[in-house]
């Protein structure tokens, strides 16, 4: 099948071949793509959904709203436990908060300093910060 590719010297290899762009040729321009892209992307294939941006736009409009009537800190917990069932199918990408919150429920329920208590990475590197 007759192509209408340019066939050029690749400023890449130095082979004369079918040209994929104005310097390279097509497997220096596929290896350099796969290394931009570090690793290959499904773009047909999402984590999130359309259903879960509903639910995870839903859950941060909540969140905004609660904030703006000024709503404590215990009660926003409460509405988020009424609500767990209904963004349970986004959970997995709440999770670094829900991690948060049970460490402090933890702390504040047993009284104990925060050096007893498991850190996250955040809060890590929030030590080091404050110690250098
Ligand atoms: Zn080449």
């Amino acid at each position: 099948m007759p192509t209408n590719r340019r066939i050029a010297r690749c400023e890449e290899c130095g082979e004369t071949r079918e040209m994929a762009t104005k310097t390279e040729c097509f497997g220096c321009y596929r290896r350099r793509r796969r290394a931009e892209e570090g690793q290959p992307v499904d773009r047909h294939n999402p984590a999130i959904r359309r259903e879960h941006r509903h639910i995870l736009k839903a859950h941060a409009q909540l969140l905004l709203a609660l904030g703006e009537l000024g709503v404590s800190r215990n009660h926003v917990f409460e509405v988020l436990d009424v609500i767990e069932p209904y963004v349970a199918p986004v959970v997995e990408f709440l999770r670094a908060g829900e991690r948060e919150r049970q460490l402090r429920v933890h702390v504040h329920d047993d009284n104990m300093s925060r050096d007893e208590v498991p850190v996250n990475d955040e809060q890590r590197l929030e030590g080091e910060r404050g110690q250098s």
